[in-house]
């Protein structure tokens, strides 16, 4: 029989175990054989260790080299930004991967979306360089280096020729951040020139939002630095429908952590409400990483299935089941492909 994969659980705050616990049960039910190795992290990492995100939550990553992860909620006032910011500068999990497909049944202004955006996930405004300037102003610095851009961008492309994209665009301020802006896209165009087999284009952000909304069919895999990613991602999460089923990878050299792009959603925590689709679909993705493609496959059949048929599908795809509802559909769903 095959060894289990080693895999670091991260349940996080609010929704997070509730979500991550149907996504466990899915990828087992999908016949991968996963030994979870659950380590806290947020609010109960802080009220157990004095930090949410505690050395040991790293070292179970590194060691794994693999995580599944649960939103995790910022503490207000404990000194930490984020701890999803912190514990991708800290892993170096350069490329924040979201891609933003549409599934037959939930609710959306437009249908055949498929799109990727990768983001630089460790610099940016998100060094979080900051300072006031006396006490009536404040600086920010942006950080822009062509060892990050230069990487991020030709992950872009070795993923668009792995997965068969056509495309890859690269999005930008260079006409106003003619330094910082401007060095991503002279990096970008640098990579694209070993790239031959794939078409590279370049945008400006605050068109490329407007082409996104008009003629998003235009477009394939996107790239970008961090504050436009993270910003742009969400946009194309609304082109597909919403929060509730747009999967995430932050991935580095030798590791990979999959989250949800959604918060841990206080209001709904511990009431078996929320959509584990977004996590089902993550770990989708982490199963095509851990090269499962089969397992991936048969999840994705079964989550499209589901929704489609829209009987078993949570609230917020206008449906009455519950967390584990949905998550039984998903799971016998899946029986029925084998
Ligand atoms: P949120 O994504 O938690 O919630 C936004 C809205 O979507 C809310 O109405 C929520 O109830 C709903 N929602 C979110 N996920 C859902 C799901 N799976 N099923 C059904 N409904 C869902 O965003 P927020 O309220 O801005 O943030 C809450 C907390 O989450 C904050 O502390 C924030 O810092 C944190 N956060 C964490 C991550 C992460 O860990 N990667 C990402 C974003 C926000």
């Amino acid at each position: 029989m095959q060894d289990p994969y080693q895999v670091t659980l991260i349940p996080g705050d609010g929704i997070g175990p509730e979500i991550t616990r149907a996504a466990c049960r899915v990828v087992e039910a999908a016949g991968v054989p996963v030994e979870w190795r659950e380590v806290v992290a947020g609010s109960e990492a802080l009220a157990e260790y004095g930090t949410p995100l505690p050395d040991h939550v790293l070292e179970s990553v590194r060691k794994t080299g693999v995580a599944l992860k649960g939103p995790v909620t910022t503490p207000v006032g404990s000194g930490f930004r984020s701890v999803n910011v912190a514990l991708r500068q800290a892993l170096d999990l350069y490329v924040n991967l979201r891609p933003a497909v549409s599934i037959p049944g939930v609710k959306s202004l437009f249908r055949d979306i498929d799109l990727v955006v990768v983001r630089e996930n460790t610099e940016d405004l998100y060094a979080g360089i900051e300072h006031m300037v006396g006490a009536d102003a404040a600086e920010s610095i942006k950080i822009i280096t062509r060892r990050a851009s230069e990487r991020v961008v030709k992950f872009a492309f070795d993923y668009a020729r792995r997965e068969g994209r056509r495309k890859v665009t690269a999005v930008h301020k260079a006409n106003i951040m003619k330094l910082s802006d401007g060095l991503f896209l002279e990096s970008a165009r640098a990579v694209a020139g070993s790239y031959s087999d794939i078409e590279f284009e370049d945008r400006i952000v605050d068109n490329m939002c407007m082409q996104l909304v008009q003629k998003p069919e235009l477009y394939d895999v996107l790239v970008m630095p961090n504050l436009y990613g993270d910003i742009v991602s969400d946009l194309c999460a609304g082109l597909v429908g919403g929060l509730g089923v747009a999967p995430g990878a932050n991935i580095g050299e030798s590791m990979a952590v999959f989250e949800p792009v959604h918060g841990s959603a206080p209001k709904y925590a511990g009431k078996n409400k929320a959509n584990a689709t977004a996590t089902i679909l993550s770990a989708v993705l982490m199963l095509r990483y851990l090269g499962e493609n089969g397992a991936a496959g048969r999840i994705l059949e079964a989550v499209k299935k589901v929704i489609g048929d829209g009987r078993q599908v949570t609230y917020d795809l206008g449906g009455s089941a519950d967390t584990t509802e949905m998550t039984d559909a998903i799971i016998e769903s899946m029986a029925s492909y084998e």
